[in-house]
Formats: structure tokens, C-alpha cells, sequence
């Protein structure tokens, strides 16, 4: 067939310093990468293991786990060891569980200087420690944990308050010049966060991690985060991101990736170009769109498949699509590369999409299209 052009990105991404989290690099125009965060007790090494696993094959690339107890950073060399991808430890206030967490060999630690900046020389020693790991840290400002100073000087959480409190997290740092960071600055309502990655990355080169805080379940955090993450990486800004959901990590994943993949950030693979039905459809839309997306879930090339309900935009969008079915009569018309290829009656549309989109798929794979 003929070669498509490469899908054109959506904005040309802001200059970055460049980190490295194990193998995958974070800023300095490397692909976003998409992360989560286990649920399990982290000194559960078995249980967070499997997580890890879960979210390795769902496509997650950095994983975050959270270190509250001394058991949990006893946990963090097996972990980091067996997991599949880089690790992050997550820290709150216990400078000694970031030393364990960089001996750990953790890919990196996410952990806010000012927290610890009143155990004396702590900081000094957590930035000493990190340089000879080569260990980057997360500077990981939260509104809800805003620092009391910049609350009363601003009154609430606002863009600027979260900006000067990173701005200043970082600096406790550059004190010992170390710039092996990236930084996030969250905020539950995508406006303010917006704002705040913009004013952040206007001030500096650091590499950011995008995340709208406690977005909440599924339906609203979605598309809170896809609003947020699109508005920002339509700018250039975001080099990682983490979508948080109150739901299972690995539906973080998948979101995220929906939302690189809709920016043409990252190469689309299964889409299916479905049509919302109204009062022409002459088959179930909605059940026929599920079975196919079901039936096809974890396709490994980029295959768009148009699934739709009768015969005016039908055989348009299906004969643009690699695959598709306009149906009409009680029947199916499926085409594969623009071609009807046949007709089949009502009960066999999904099966004979799917049977035809693995034959695709093989000849995809032959000719080396997936990556
Ligand atoms: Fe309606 Fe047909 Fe368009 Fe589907 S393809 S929305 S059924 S007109």
C-alpha cells in the first residue's frame, strides 16, 4: 500500500532539560511518557509485584510507589529489582526513607525539599546521595499540600502560589547544584493547574509531570485530565504524565494513552471510527461498536476500523478506515482498504470484522508496521 505520512504532532514541545528514570528519558523532546502509581501496601512485595506487572502490560512506563512506613522502604530494593519498568519511591517528611529509597535503587524519588529543609543539613546530604546514584527526584507540589507560608501570602491555592512554591522546592536544591529534577504542580481544578504549568514551564527548563490531583472517579477524572493534559500539550508543555483516577491504575493507563494517542503524541493503534447512530441507523450502533472494541482490545497495529449504522456517511468513513461495515437492510457491506470485500447478514457483522481485522493485522506485522 502506500506509505502514510507520519501523523503531523500538535504543537512543537517546549525545550527541557533532559532526566533519566532508569531507561526512559523524561524532557528534552523524548516521547511523554505515561505513568501510574500502585495501590497495594508496598511492603506487600508479592501483591505490589503483580500490580506492577499489570501496569507493565497495560503499557505504563514509570511507576510510582508510595513509602510511608519503614516496612514499605524495606520492601523497595526487591521491588526495584523486579519490576519491569523504572521505579519511583514516593516521600513524605522521612528524609532517612529517601536515603533508603536512593540505595534502593529506585529510578528516581519523588520528595518535596521543604518538607525536609528543617532536619538541618538533610538536604544537603539527600542532594549529595542523588548525584551519586544518578538519581533524579520529583519535585511534587500539591495544593492540598500547600506550604502554611504561601497559603496565608496568596490565601488559597492559586497558580502563583503553586509556581513559587516549586520554584522555591527547586531552589533548595540548585543550593547544592543539583538540577536532576522534574516537577509537577497539581491542582484538582484543571483551570488553575493549567495556568500553573503554564507560568511553571515560562520560569524553567525543568521537565514536568502533568497531573490534575484528585480529578475523581473514572468519568470526571477523565476527562478533567484529557481537558488539562490537552490544553497544556497542544502548548508544548508536559513531559510525563500521570492521570489519577479513582479507579483501578491500570484505567490511568489506558486514559493516558487515549490522550498521547488523540494528540498524535504517540502513534494511534486500535480506533475504531464509530458513529453516534440516530433515527436512520438500521443496526445497534452501540452493542455493534462494544463487541468490536472488545474483540479487538490489545491490537498491536494501527488499524481504524469504522463501525456505522447505515448508508450515508457509512461507506465514506468505511472506505476511508482500513477496515469498516456500513450496514443497511439487515446486512453488513465490509470493506477492507476501500473494497467491499463482501455482505453479510446482521449476526455476523462483528465476527467477520474481527476475523478480517487479524488478517490484517498479520499482514501489518509481516510488513513490519508495528513498533
Ligand atoms: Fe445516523 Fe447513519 Fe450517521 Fe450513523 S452513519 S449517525 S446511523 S446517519
Amino acid at each position: 500500500g502506500v506509505p502514510e505520512l507520519p501523523a503531523r504532532p500538535i504543537a512543537e514541545r517546549r525545550r527541557s532539560r533532559r532526566i533519566q528514570v532508569g531507561p526512559v528519558a523524561v524532557g528534552g523532546g523524548a516521547p511523554v511518557s505515561v505513568q501510574s502509581m500502585t495501590t497495594t501496601r508496598t511492603s506487600d512485595v508479592g501483591a505490589t509485584l503483580q500490580q506492577i506487572a499489570e501496569l507493565t502490560a497495560s503499557g505504563c512506563q514509570i511507576v510510582r510507589v508510595a513509602c510511608p512506613t519503614q516496612d514499605d522502604a524495606d520492601a523497595l530494593a526487591t521491588i526495584a529489582r523486579k519490576s519491569q519498568i523504572p521505579v519511583i519511591a514516593d516521600i513524605h517528611f522521612q528524609p532517612k526513607y529517601v536515603f533508603a529509597a536512593i540505595e534502593a535503587g529506585c529510578a528516581a524519588v519523588r520528595v518535596n525539599p521543604g518538607n525536609i529543609k528543617q532536619f538541618d543539613d538533610k538536604v544537603k546530604e539527600i542532594a549529595r546521595a542523588a548525584k551519586d546514584h544518578d538519581t533524579p527526584i520529583r519535585i511534587g507540589v500539591n495544593a492540598g499540600s500547600l506550604d502554611r507560608r504561601l497559603l496565608q501570602k496568596y490565601g488559597r491555592a492559586t497558580p502563583e502560589a503553586l509556581v513559587e512554591s516549586a520554584l522555591w522546592e527547586a531552589s533548595l536544591f540548585e543550593e547544592h547544584d543539583f538540577l536532576d529534577i522534574k516537577i509537577s504542580v497539581k491542582h484538582n481544578d484543571p483551570v488553575v493547574m493549567i495556568e500553573a504549568y503554564r507560568q511553571l514551564a515560562a520560569r524553567c527548563d525543568y521537565p514536568l509531570h502533568l497531573g490534575v490531583t484528585e480529578a475523581g472517579p473514572a468519568f470526571q477524572g477523565t476527562v478533567k485530565s484529557a481537558v488539562a493534559f490537552g490544553a497544556l500539550l497542544s502548548e508544548g508543555i508536559g513531559d510525563t504524565i500521570r492521570v489519577s483516577l479513582s479507579a483501578p491504575p491500570v484505567e490511568e493507563i489506558k486514559v493516558g494513552i487515549q490522550i498521547l494517542q488523540s494528540l498524535n503524541l504517540r502513534e494511534r493503534r486500535l480506533e475504531i471510527v464509530s458513529c453516534p447512530s440516530c433515527g436512520r441507523a438500521q443496526v445497534d450502533v452501540y452493542r455493534l461498536a462494544d463487541e468490536v472494541t472488545a474483540g479487538l482490545e490489545g491490537m498491536e497495529v494501527p488499524l481504524r476500523v469504522a463501525v456505522m449504522g447505515c448508508v450515508v456517511n457509512g461507506p465514506g468513513e468505511a472506505r476511508e478506515a482500513d477496515l469498516g461495515v456500513a450496514s443497511g437492510n439487515g446486512k453488513g457491506q465490509i470493506f477492507v482498504k476501500g473494497e467491499v470485500v463482501k455482505t453479510v447478514p446482521e449476526s455476523k457483522i462483528v465476527e467477520t470484522l474481527i476475523d478480517e481485522a487479524m488478517k490484517i493485522a498479520e499482514q501489518m506485522e509481516k510488513d513490519g508496521v508495528a513498533s
